[in-house]
């Protein structure tokens, strides 16, 4: 799998989506992960998952987030890796 100019692979985008969300981005990156995700429905899910996270975090907790919720993060994001992997030699 060497194709891409500039693409983000899916790990790398799942990664910058936290900073993508947090606006921490360049409109450089941002439209590469913007086309990334044009392309890649399981990378939109977890964008979709994200950014609707950030959306309730904004909304309910002003600094804190409970521990709760970040487990779910973390456990989503690793079973989103955990697909992907099984689904690399496709
Ligand atoms: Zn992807």
């Amino acid at each position: 799998m060497g194709s891409g100019d500039g693409a983000f692979d899916c790990g790398d985008t799942i990664e910058r989506i936290y900073h993508y969300l947090d606006g921490e981005l360049t409109e450089e990156r941002r439209l590469a992960i913007q086309q990334h995700l044009d392309n890649c429905p399981p990378c939109v899910e977890a964008y979709g998952f994200e950014a609707e996270l950030r959306h309730v975090i904004a909304n309910r907790c002003h600094d804190q987030v409970p521990d709760s919720l970040l487990d779910r993060v973390r456990s989503a994001l690793l079973e989103e890796e955990r697909r992907q992997g099984l689904s690399d030699t496709g």
